[in-house]
């Protein structure tokens, strides 16, 4: 029960054990075509959606080689450590930073965006570069309203991390205009680590015409040149995409709508149980990631509490990073989970509180009780 890597289904296992197939082979380019096609429905956009050979942090790497040019400046929201990720990459490649930031645990302020980006008189401002659901506090930051204030700036791009938030809630990428989105194959596509996909709009492609980052492997117009032949310019994972093509067929047959609610019913049943048993959330309330809660652990040492949780019932909690330490656990309901997932884990607290002297059998039954109602609603 970790944000990632993520849970896998048994046909996409059987799918990664096939042999591998040539990749300039015709049916190799069969399945860059359904998989890229299936890539759009899933990112609603008619826009190109490039699969990469690389975790998640090379598409948001380059997400911002390929739009940006040396010493372009840059909004960067910064409200977790992987808003902090975005900080790093754009000063690695000597961007201009403008940060807005917020304490780990609330969302970034749309109206700070709407601020500096109005003063813009001069439209100098190259991006917006953000994280939609901060992984690493269970945050999600309003991304709708900070791409409409993107949008009327005309002149920034908006890049933006969304790989804990694609597939698990709604990211209509063409309404929203978002003109370049990063995720990863071991979040809410349900395949292990390995591959990673970005979605880029006319205006992100017109901006890499003039961007002089310097780039060779992660150069996006060598992908979006092949893909016009549905292939690669190097040799992609095969494997993993034969898993992708089987991932992405079955989220197909449950449906957008029936994915989102059954993450919103765990983000649900989970941050209400936590409340039930005592135990307070990290984040605020309203902005609750729908594919991960942190949890509070109080005087308790979140990293025993986790050790516990592993010994006794072999299930990983993921832990805090960085000054949240022992201070924090996570609970990931990501990609391939379902009801028995959460109820299971949140026994598995429960007993372990209880078996702490923490809580009664009153607060047990209540988590449940809680949890299972949330859980009905389908
Ligand atoms: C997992 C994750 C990433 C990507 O990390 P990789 O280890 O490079 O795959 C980026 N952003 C967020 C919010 C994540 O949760």
């Amino acid at each position: 029960m970790i944000p990632g890597p993520t849970p896998v289904p048994e046909k996409v296992l059987q799918a990664l054990s096939k042999h591998p197939i040539g990749h300039r082979s015709k049916e190799f380019q069969e399945l860059v075509e359904s998989t890229t096609k299936n890539l759009q429905w899933l990112h609603q956009t008619q826009n190109d959606v490039l699969t990469i050979t690389g975790s998640g942090t090379a598409a948001m790497e380059a997400g911002i080689i390929n739009t940006l040019s040396k010493g372009d400046k840059v909004i960067c929201g910064e409200n977790g450590k992987f808003g902090e990720r975005w900080v790093k990459v754009a000063k690695e490649f000597g961007l201009e930073i403008i940060k807005i930031d917020s304490a780990w645990g609330t969302p970034l302020n749309p109206e700070e965006f709407k601020k500096v980006l109005e003063e813009d008189k001069q439209k100098e401002i190259k991006a917006v570069i953000l994280t939609h659901s901060e992984t690493s506090t269970g945050v999600i930051n309003d991304l709708e309203t900070i791409s409409s204030y993107i949008r009327e700036h005309k002149k920034a791009l908006s890049i933006v991390d969304c790989v804990t938030s694609l597939g698990a809630c709604n990211v209509p990428v063409d309404e929203w205009q978002l003109d370049v989105v990063a995720s990863g194959s071991q979040k809410g596509y349900m395949i292990p680590p390995g591959l990673s996909f970005i979605a880029m709009s006319q205006k992100a492609w017109d901006a890499a015409e003039k961007s002089n980052l310097p780039k060779f492997y992660l150069n996006l117009k060598s992908y979006r040149k092949s893909l016009l032949n549905n292939s690669n310019p190097y040799t992609p994972a095969v494997n993993l995409v034969f898993a992708l093509d089987e991932s992405l067929k079955m989220m197909r047959e449950e449906g957008l709508e029936k994915i989102f609610l059954r993450h919103n019913k765990h983000k649900l049943a989970m941050s209400n149980a936590v409340k039930a048993l005592n135990l307070k959330l990290f984040a605020e309330e309203k902005y609750l990631s729908p594919s991960i809660t942190a949890i509070k652990t109080g005087e308790m040492d979140a990293e025993e509490f986790r050790k516990q949780i592993k010994n006794n019932f072999d299930i990983l909690l993921a832990g805090g990073q960085d000054h949240l330490k022992g201070k924090i656990f996570r609970v990931g309901h990501l990609g391939y989970v379902n009801d028995r997932d959460i109820i299971t884990v949140i026994s598995a607290i429960s007993k372990t509180l209880f078996d702490l002297g923490k809580i009664t059998n009153k607060e047990v039954g209540e988590a449940l009780l809680v949890a299972s109602k949330y859980l009905k609603q389908d």
